[in-house]
């Protein structure tokens, strides 16, 4: 493991090119079938190339090996070729944490040095032997809600598919889940909820997240995908007809002058135009439900008023409301509500009529808690502080 702190980060300005960004070799992490069939084209294969990249796949996806060699399906040749020319790519571990109650964080380094955090959360029942990766969209996130430490971020940029998948594969390295079980998965389940607004960096997303659906692969079901979004009500549809995942609403306020003040997306997409979208979200019905997220900041959203307010807003809608207690960071400007407004909220919502579970705050002491993704380098320097401290009290 390599500490990408110690190291600092390096950029072109900075200093010399990481060596992954001189490879010239074609990564085939992240790309289509077509695109590793038209891969070995250019590697001057001619024959068979659709079986090939089958073949290819099966060992990417399936197997999750990460060398050529390993290739056993393939003749020696082509996997002597296909070394030279292609590369198989992970995210760097930077730093793997893990928390008291089972939940993984890792920082990742990609390419071009940048860094995300994904999160591993075990099912609460540890006999389940289930859990939910959280995956992020972007380094960074352009939204800047108010209450979200990943807003506060200076630097942002998309994630590439191969970054977005990288972070599935990485997990599973991790969870030594190869070759891909079809039963009882450790990884059973995704949420596109980690840094960056996923509907911002559609294009990406969904040529990821077919790749982790594929039969052939990692054979994740729609049905165990959630995307999460603060609104991007002009994708929404698109999300529902291209990848017919589950969809998750960051709403958090019921009215727009409070959500425009925490939200500022709302101020490009207000609340009836949010709703509407949701309304039409292609394949809804009580077995599929939008979840609507709501974090529960005190004195700000979370009175009676505001409860039966939310509940008139979603009406009609197949919802389910998740309220997620206010996960604090350093500096952040509110504070989580009292347990009692949260269960009189809840109450409200269930006796309505819809689930409204209290999202009990997983991680929080390795701040892999919702909102508390950040990964730049101030961040970065407090915990080597803490790290060095710690190494110094033992
Ligand atoms: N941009 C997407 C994906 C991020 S998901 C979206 O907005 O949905 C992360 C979820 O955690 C969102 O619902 C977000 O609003 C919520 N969240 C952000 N900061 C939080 C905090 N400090 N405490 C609790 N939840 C938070």
């Amino acid at each position: 493991m390599i500490d990408a702190a110690a190291q600092g980060r390096t950029g072109p300005a900075a200093g010399p090119i990481a060596p992954a960004e001189r490879d010239a070799r074609v990564d085939l992490i992240g790309l289509t079938r077509e695109q590793i069939a038209a891969s070995l084209s250019a590697l001057g294969e001619d024959r068979a190339l659709a079986m090939r990249a089958n073949q290819i796949w099966h060992w990417l996806y399936h197997r999750g090996v990460t060398s050529f060699e390993a290739m056993s399906t393939l003749s020696k040749a082509l996997r002597v070729k296909l070394a030279e020319g292609a590369r198989i790519s992970r995210p760097e571990i930077v730093r793997a944490q893990v928390s008291v109650d089972g939940t993984r964080k890792w920082l990742l380094r990609f390419a071009d040095g940048e860094l995300a955090e994904t999160v591993y959360i075990p099912d609460a029942d540890p006999e389940a032997g289930r859990g939910t990766l959280c995956v992020s969209s972007q380094v960074g996130c352009t939204l800047t809600c108010k209450f979200c430490h990943t807003g506060t971020q200076r630097l942002v940029r998309n994630l590439t598919p191969a970054e977005i998948v990288g972070q599935v594969l990485v997990a599973r390295d991790e969870l030594g889940e190869w070759p891909s079980p079809t039963e009882g998965r450790l990884l059973s389940n995704i949420v596109m909820m980690g840094m960056g607004e996923p509907l911002y960096n559609f294009e990406n997303v969904s040529t990821a997240l077919k790749i982790v659906m594929d039969n052939e692969g990692i054979a994740l079901s729609r049905r165990r995908i959630t995307l999460s979004t603060a609104g991007v009500v002009p994708m929404i549809e698109r999300c529902g007809a291209e990848l017919g995942v589950s969809l998750a609403i960051s709403l958090h306020a019921v009215t727009d002058a409070v959500r425009n003040e925490i939200v500022p997306l709302n101020k490009k997409y207000p609340i009836a135009e949010l709703m509407a979208a949701c309304r039409a979200y292609p394949g809804l019905n009580n077995a599929r439900r939008i979840t609507f997220e709501y974090v529960m900041l005190k004195d700000v959203n979370d009175s009676p008023a505001d409860a039966r307010a939310l509940v008139k807003l979603i009406r009609g809608i197949p919802a389910k409301v998740n309220l997620i207690p206010f996960n604090p960071w350093p500096g952040s400007p509110y504070e989580r509500s009292t347990p009692e407004a949260i269960k009189a909220f809840s109450e409200i919502v269930f006796a309505a009529g819809y689930a409204s579970p209290v999202r009990t705050p997983r991680g929080e002491d390795i701040m892999a808690a919702c909102g508390q993704l950040k990964s730049d380098s101030i961040k970065q320097k407090a915990a080597d502080r803490l790290r060095a401290a710690e190494a110094a009290a033992h």
